[in-house]
């Protein structure tokens, strides 16, 4: 394993290497069935025990009860945006819109009805979260959908937006099972797999029963909730690999002590940074505005200046810390912390950045 590097990606992200090392052990024979799970049928038994097995570890991890439908679904975070809207919205819903992926999720719910603006710090470029009073909601909204962690601004809710009894929608595709969830606060979770979850081409959707009544039968098949759940995401064939993956993923971390364990271990890691970050003489500074908000996830900050930022970029990917380069809409550094990064590799960031203080 000499040859990894800190990988900082903000997506899709650096996976435990006990998961990549188990994967690597069943890649020419699974578990003596003489086929990779890639080479398998979706049909067969020992499919069938893979997909039903991740979906009780998931159940596990989060405590979800019966009343909720588990799903594996393809096309993205980004077809949740439109699934959404086209299988809950009735008539009106209300979005609260804290960064890109908020926004991009408002663009499609306007294409199918009427989009209140519950709240939204544009304004500020994102820079902080709305706090609970300054939401506009409407109790006759169909639902109510946020973004728990903003990947790019790297903000991130601690708690959950109040909304009354109005269904409360998560994307949760850069923050889900870093820490345990009260799943009965929400209508629905959902999350691309490839920051916390596995690679790419999967979503994990968490959804309580009764909003399934709402999938309207004229909506095309493939769209429609209704026939995932009713089809125990089998309906066609489903992104086996991944989901196998993301089932290794998921014993990972039942393994580990659960999603507490989880959650204290991205605390400590994430303080590590923030720490040094504001004890840097103001050096480097964070540039989440409210302190409460900022990221366990996506730690983003700057140093004094946009070439000190790229001289640093440039140097850290030298010394083997890659992905440190922040998105174009907020600049200077991000480095994203997932689940699977190691805390060693915060510790030695750390360590870097204040050599590259002394020397700049
Ligand atoms: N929502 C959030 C919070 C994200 O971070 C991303 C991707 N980085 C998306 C949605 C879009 O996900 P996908 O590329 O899986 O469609």
């Amino acid at each position: 394993m000499d040859n990894r590097i800190y990988n900082f990606s903000a997506g899709p992200a650096t996976m435990p290497v006990e998961v990549l090392k188990e994967a690597q052990e069943d890649m020419l024979s699974y578990k003596g069935s003489g086929m990779n799970v890639m080479e398998m049928s979706h049909r067969s038994k020992t499919y069938d025990n893979i997909i039903k097995t991740a979906e009780q570890d998931v159940r596990k991890l989060l405590n979800i009860g019966d009343d909720y439908a588990v799903l594996f679904l393809q096309g993205g975070a980004t077809l949740q945006f439109s699934m959404v809207p086209l299988n809950l919205m009735q008539g009106k819903a209300d979005y609260i819109v804290t960064g890109s992926w908020s926004k991009k999720a408002v663009k499609e719910a306007k294409r199918v009805g009427e989009v209140n603006i519950a709240g939204t710090t544009a304004e500020e470029n994102f820079s902080r979260l709305p706090k609970q009073e300054e939401l506009k909601l409407d109790s006759e909204a169909s639902y109510v959908h946020y973004t728990s962690n903003n990947t790019i601004f790297g903000t991130q809710y601690h708690t959950e937006p109040e909304v009354g009894n109005v269904p409360l929608i998560c994307d949760a595709s850069s923050d889900i099972l870093h820490k345990p969830l009260n799943i009965t606060k929400y209508g629905m979770i959902y999350a691309g797999a490839q920051k916390n979850l596995g690679p790419s081409g999967c979503v994990l959707a968490i959804m309580k029963k009764d909003l399934l009544e709402r999938s309207s039968d004229d909506l095309h098949t493939y769209l429609n909730y209704k026939i995932h759940a009713d089809g125990d995401s089998l309906y066609n064939t489903p992104p086996t690999y991944a989901i196998y993956l993301m089932g290794l993923v998921f014993k990972h971390l039942l393994n580990l002590g659960g999603l507490e364990k989880m959650y204290e271990i991205n605390k400590a890691k994430a303080a590590i940074l923030y720490d040094y970050v504001d004890s840097s003489d103001g050096y480097y500074k964070g540039t989440v505005t409210n302190k409460d908000d900022r990221s366990l996830m996506n730690v983003t900050f700057t140093s004094p200046n946009a070439d000190l930022d790229k001289k640093l970029i440039a140097e850290a990917g030298e010394k083997g810390f890659s992905g440190l380069k922040g998105h174009r809409s907020v600049g200077g550094l991000r480095a994203s912390i997932y689940n699977a990064f190691p805390t060693k590799g915060v510790e030695d960031l750390v360590q870097f950045m204040d050599e590259f203080k002394k020397n700049n």
